[in-house]
């Protein structure tokens, strides 16, 4: 079931949120929000006993919370509960990594209380839907950016950088430099095979590079808070990018010896990933055909 919604959800997550399963309540219910506190002013929140969206970084401080992604709008009233318990000063920033659904929908909680901010190709593929009958209404961030922003928040600078083609055209790096931390949304899916669309402005090829550029510039000892997965390390992120380029080159090799996705996959080429493949996200095989997908969409340009 997590499996094939994750996928779902990142390339179709208007669709998704149109199309409520039957028991849609009990699924809903059965969810829950975990916090972990981390560095300084920091916290991981996450969903538990089920999907309800990406992976959530918050500042939660004198100036108040501040929040990297919300979560799906379903969620909401269980992530504001949770923040609450912890501390009663309002939710004032909402920084958004990139468009999609299971990371922004509780802009529309929050918007009538927070200044919403994300770089600027997350409100043009917003706008590009925003009627009353799309589950993307109201989730407009006030600010945009187009190459960096930086916040003063609970006494730390907090940065927005963006890189582009990535996991989408519109992803934003977030680093709370003094707490020492980066925040990647998508462009880092942790223990598990990552989704990367065209339709939504992303390049597997370009991805690895931003993912080399964040490697080359924040320093060796910054925690990082993946879209999906558990906290990791920089040595993970590192391995990723590894993981990344191998696949991308078996896959591209084997491309231009003229074997077809179905050979590869008898052949099974990238087993010896098979481990992030029982991650969540997507199958073997799945990562395998979007590869074979994104390499030949890459080779026909
Ligand atoms: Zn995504």
């Amino acid at each position: 079931m997590k499996r094939s919604l994750l996928l779902f959800v990142c390339s179709f997550t208007i669709l998704l949120a149109q199309a409520k399963p039957v028991h849609a309540k009990n699924f809903e219910d059965s969810i829950s929000i975990r916090t972990t506190k981390l560095e300084g002013n920091l916290y991981f929140i996450d969903c538990v006993n089920g999907f309800g969206g990406g992976n959530v970084t918050a500042s939660i401080g004198e100036d108040g919370i501040l929040l990297a992604d919300d979560m799906y709008a379903m969620m909401s009233g269980k992530l504001k509960a949770a923040l609450h318990n912890i501390s009663d000063k309002p939710i004032r920033i909402i920084l958004n990594s990139h468009f999609h659904g299971d990371h922004i929908q509780g802009n529309k909680e929050f918007q009538n209380s927070s200044i919403i901010i994300a770089h600027e190709n997350v409100s043009k593929r917003l706008l590009l839907n925003n009627k009353p009958t799309a589950p993307t209404m109201g989730m407009m961030p006030f600010v945009t950016f187009r190459d960096s922003l930086t916040i003063h928040f609970n006494g730390e600078d907090i940065q927005m950088i963006h890189f582009p083609n990535s996991h989408t055209d519109g992803d934003a790096m977030i680093y709370f430099t003094k707490s020492k931390l980066i925040h990647l949304g998508d462009m880092f899916f942790f223990g598990m095979f990552p989704a990367v669309y065209t339709e939504g402005g992303g390049n597997i090829k370009q991805l690895i590079v931003s993912i080399e550029q964040i490697l080359q510039r924040i320093p060796a000892d910054v925690r990082v808070i993946p879209g999906h997965g558990e906290v990791a390390t920089m040595h993970d992120l590192s391995e990723y990018v590894t993981m990344l380029k191998e696949t991308v080159h078996i896959v591209e090799t084997n491309m231009n010896n003229g074997k077809t996705l179905q050979q590869m996959q008898q052949e099974k080429v990238l087993s010896k990933y098979n481990a992030l493949g029982d991650g969540g996200a997507q199958t073997t095989d799945q990562y395998l055909a979007m590869l074979y997908k994104l390499l030949s969409v890459e080779k026909k340009s």
